[in-house]
Formats: C-alpha cells, sequence, structure tokens
C-alpha cells in the first residue's frame, strides 16, 4: 500500500495519535483510581524512566504503555507502511521498557506495566492493581 501521507504529514499525524492516546489513558486510570477511593497516587514523580503513575508510600510504580510505540501484539499495533522504521522504534523501546523495570525493581519498587488496550478491562485492573486496592499497611 501506497504511503498517502507526505513525510511532514505523518510525523504531524504520529505526534497527534501519541499525545491523544498517553491523555486519555492516563484519564482512563485516573477515573479508576477516583472510582475506587485509590489514593496517594502521583503523577509525573521524580524517578527514572519517567512512570506515569507513581505510589511513593508503597514503592509502586505503574507504567501504560502505548501498544502501537512499545510493541503489543495486538490489534493496535501492525502499521502496513514504513514497518522496518517502526519495528525498529519499538524494538528500541521494548529494550528501554525491560531496563526501566529492571533499574527500578532493583531500588526496591514494584513495577506494575499496563498495555494501553487493557485498560478498557475493569476486571483485569482490579486484579492487577490489587496491591494498590489492599495495601499492606
Ligand atoms: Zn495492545
Amino acid at each position: 500500500m501506497a504511503d498517502v501521507f507526505t513525510k511532514e504529514q505523518r510525523s504531524e499525524v504520529m505526534r497527534h495519535v501519541k499525545g491523544s492516546r498517553n491523555k486519555s489513558t492516563e484519564l482512563k486510570l485516573i477515573a479508576f483510581f477516583k472510582a475506587n477511593h485509590v489514593k496517594g497516587w502521583r503523577r509525573n514523580f521524580k524517578l527514572f524512566g519517567k512512570p506515569d503513575f507513581t505510589f511513593p508510600p508503597y514503592k509502586i510504580t505503574i507504567f501504560v504503555d502505548g501498544c502501537f510505540w512499545h510493541g503489543h501484539d495486538c490489534r493496535n499495533t501492525r502499521p502496513k507502511d514504513n514497518a522496518d522504521y517502526w519495528s525498529k522504534k519499538r524494538e528500541r523501546n521494548i529494550n528501554r521498557d525491560k531496563e526501566v523495570t529492571q533499574t527500578l525493581q532493583n531500588k526496591g519498587w514494584t513495577v506494575i506495566r499496563f498495555w494501553e488496550c487493557e485498560l478498557k478491562n475493569e476486571s483485569f485492573l482490579r486484579e492487577r492493581l490489587h496491591l494498590i486496592l489492599n495495601p499492606v499497611k
């Protein structure tokens, strides 16, 4: 399939995709926290790898990885155009994600990673976040 965008248009589209996606995924988690009376989360907490949400008292930190950018094998990925370019970019992100997780775990953090597409599933969220919903006091 031929690329319907010029180079400039494509980077504009990608900027838009990236920006709007991050915002909506964060809002979804915030809504979940509020609905479940979860307190103590911080955004933009200064930590290696820039996690999306952090619970400093519990040393728990959460990343939401965009399926497209971080290489999830779901329907949100599979670009038809410039496949090589995107697969290299995703490979870099995947390696970086592993490095970040490992580094934080070595420092005693519990790292929870979500795929963007998983946020729709509330019971899944509940399961993955049981540490936060029922923190050990
Ligand atoms: Zn996905």
